[in-house]
């Protein structure tokens, strides 16, 4: 029995890619969008999405299309996750750790509003003990899922540094993951399940997987 904080992106849903591509394709109603998305993501990450998205805009000399760029990444966004998640094995995964007696969280850097529309829509939420969002707030996050659900420590399960860093301030155990060779969503949700129970198992508490 643990209390097991997933990050979303990379983590339950194989998003990473699409939404890398989706700063384009919302922005490509402008000449140069796909430069311009590189130069701002190639620099350090200054926000959440809107603040990329500002970011984008200014680069294009358009500040005042960041509103609509923002719209169609939300879509585009909103849309392909939720295709994604329609093949069901973020619920079926779900279901299984909740029956295995877990109890499931998520911490995302995805703003509040957009995790919480995506997680109701695919019906993830009603598997979840909580779920909380915001960039820049995982550690934050982190800290009120252990208050609310009255313990000390967590299993964090995430393939981001904030992840890593959230575990480290907390005292949680992190088991840290990838969305190419070692992605939980690459398992069967039983397998994957039964690969964090092994890992619980075989190795010690306190133990920080290394990010590869
Ligand atoms: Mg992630």
């Amino acid at each position: 029995m643990a209390l097991l904080v997933f990050d979303f992106d990379g983590t339950l849903v194989d998003s990473n890619g699409l939404k890398a591509r989706a700063f384009v394709e919302a922005a490509d109603f402008l000449s140069g969008a796909a430069a311009a998305v590189a130069r701002v993501r190639a620099t350090p990450a200054a926000g959440d999405r809107y603040a990329t998205i500002a970011a984008i805009a200014a680069a294009l000399g358009r500040p005042d299309a960041a509103g609509e760029i923002a719209r169609r990444y939300d879509d585009r966004v909103r849309a392909a996750i939720l295709t994604k998640l329609a093949d069901g094995w973020a619920d079926a995964f779900l279901a299984a750790v909740g029956r295995a007696g877990h109890r499931a969280c998520v911490n995302s850097a995805t703003p509040e509003a957009a995790l919480a529309d995506i997680l109701t829509r695919a019906g993830l939420d009603r598997r979840l003990a909580a779920h909380l969002g915001g960039f820049g707030r995982k550690t934050k996050n982190l800290r009120a899922i252990l208050a609310a659900a009255g313990v000390d420590t967590a299993v964090v399960i995430g393939d981001g540094a904030d992840d890593a860093e959230s575990a480290r301030a907390c005292g949680c155990r992190l088991i840290a993951v990838d969305d190419r060779d070692n992605a939980l969503f690459a398992r069967p949700p039983a397998a994957a399940l039964a690969w964090i129970e092994d890992r619980l198992r075989t190795e010690p508490p306190g133990a920080t997987d290394a990010f590869v």
